[in-house]
């Protein structure tokens, strides 16, 4: 192909694209592109910036490969490659670019928008009382067309659904609107872009690409905390977004006001919208996570087994699925059958925690300690408040720690009744995951007790 023929089969393919994708979409993301070079069966696009270059490589790629092929056949790949026709300086660090470009393609690949987990949707997500908040503020984003509240901040600990909710919305969004744009990032790849572009003195670009940008999420913004330039910059984005009614959802590991090392007006920006924490898991729900993962598998998992894992393994709900595909895994490859007793012995290292010998005596003494009550308060008649929650604590804590029955656990506070227990049991399972105050206690005393 001579460079006329080129143009015209990069002009044709633009208007299919202006047709498909909208003018909006291409103005901001095609139009800043040029042809180079054909090659060997590759057509070779210039971008302007790294982050441009991504981006189409994300979202248009497969679009723009269709219609150049429909003009020529012989193209058979487009490369797009970071240059800057202008500038002779910037030429120069355009070669760098293309440098890092090249190596970091795969993991940029991973990161940016459209590269959603095609299991993350609200259909796959188990709704439980730890949970239902977050799913109800993450659903009522998705389906509406206007700004309900700005922003969504979501938060919780490790492996308890935050990214996933975010996909999710992301999926629904895309589904019901195609044409609105979406930006999923972390919030170190929102980093890696804009140091990037510092360095290489296409800040500008990189602020232009936002500005197109209809809703933003930013996975895990925690990781930003004392990168002051980054949040300064993050903080424009912010607000320029929010001023153009643009929606905006950010995830986090700790409440906005936790957040330390992140700038006093950004913290107050992030808690001005909706804020909504997921609570650790119940045991209800970790059940009703591990049927619904259980009813896609092909082996069949016994409902004994679900129910032990639902009680052993409470940490987080990724090492749940964790242990369930390990125990799926042995059944498959070696043809063992699937028993409690197999289980244990898969699990064997994620159990030795929680199978640790503690006596219900060691735990009532430190759930006294920890509130200030006396030790002989855990097997007295009385029942006030005082004490009956911290009774309550060390009832669900020796379920947890401890292999006896209910009855037994009952003798040992007092000679209460085995529904006393599993009443306590349940009650604080459920205060758990509404009072992040209670969970702290557990927690904090669990790591006591872990010891
Ligand atoms: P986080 O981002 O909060 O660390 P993720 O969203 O990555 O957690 O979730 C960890 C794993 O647990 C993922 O595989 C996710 O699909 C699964 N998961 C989390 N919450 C639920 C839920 N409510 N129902 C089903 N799967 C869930
Ligand atoms: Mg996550």
């Amino acid at each position: 192909m001579n460079n006329s023929d080129l143009e015209r089969v990069w002009s044709i393919a633009y208007r299919n694209l202006q047709h498909e994708l909208g003018n909006p979409v291409v103005n901001s993301w095609i139009s800043p592109l040029s042809v180079d070079k054909f090659y060997s069966g590759v057509l070779y696009i210039r971008a302007p910036s790294l982050f441009l270059r991504d981006w189409v490589i994300n979202n248009y790629l497969d679009l723009m490969i269709k219609f150049c092929q429909k003009e020529n056949r012989e193209i058979k790949s487009i490369e797009l490659f970071v240059s800057s026709a202008h500038s002779s300086v910037q030429e120069k660090s355009a070669v760098k670019v293309e440098k890092i470009a090249e190596k970091q393609t795969s993991e940029d690949t991973v990161a940016l928008g459209i590269s959603l987990d095609p299991k993350f949707t609200f259909d796959n997500f188990v709704v439980g009382k730890s949970n239902e908040f977050a799913h109800a503020a993450a659903r009522r984003i998705a389906e509406s067309d206007s700004v309900a509240f700005n922003p969504l901040f979501l938060y919780g600990a490790v492996g308890l659904g935050k990214t996933h909710l975010m996909h999710a919305i992301a999926w629904n969004i895309k589904a019901r609107s195609p044409h609105r744009n979406i930006a999923y990032m972390s919030a170190e790849k929102f980093m890696y872009y804009f140091v990037k572009s510092v360095r290489y003195k296409d800040t500008m670009a990189f602020k232009e690409q936002f500005r197109a940008v209809d809703v933003l999420m930013i996975d895990d913004i925690q990781f930003i905390c004392g990168k002051d330039s980054t949040q300064e910059e993050f903080f424009h984005t912010f607000n320029e977004l929010v001023n153009n009614n643009r929606q905006i959802i950010v995830s986090a590991d700790k409440s906005p006001s936790d957040l330390d090392g992140m700038e006093e007006r950004l913290k107050s920006r992030l808690g001005w919208g909706l804020v909504a924490d997921i609570h650790p898991t119940t045991y209800e729900l970790r059940l009703g996570i591990l049927q619904s993962k259980a009813a896609h598998c092909t082996v069949k998992i016994p409902a004994k087994v679900l129910e032990f894992i639902a009680h052993k393994i409470t940490s987080n709900i990724r090492e749940l699925e964790g242990a369930l595909n390990r125990i799926v895994a042995s059944a498959t490859f070696i043809g063992r059958e699937i028993t409690i007793e197999s289980a244990r012995d898969v699990l064997a290292d994620l159990l030795r925690t929680s199978d640790r010998k503690v006596t219900i005596e060691e735990i009532q003494k430190k759930v006294a300690a920890h509130y200030s009550i006396k030790y002989s308060d855990m097997s007295t008649p009385r029942r006030t408040r005082q004490i009956a929650l911290p009774r309550q604590v060390a009832m669900y804590l020796s379920k947890k720690f401890t292999t006896l029955s209910l009855p037994e656990i009952g003798k040992n506070f007092g000679g209460r009744d085995h529904t006393t227990v599993l009443h306590a049991f349940k009650k604080i399972e459920d205060v758990m995951a509404k009072d992040s105050n209670l969970s702290e206690d557990i927690r904090l005393l669990t790591s006591i007790l872990a010891k």
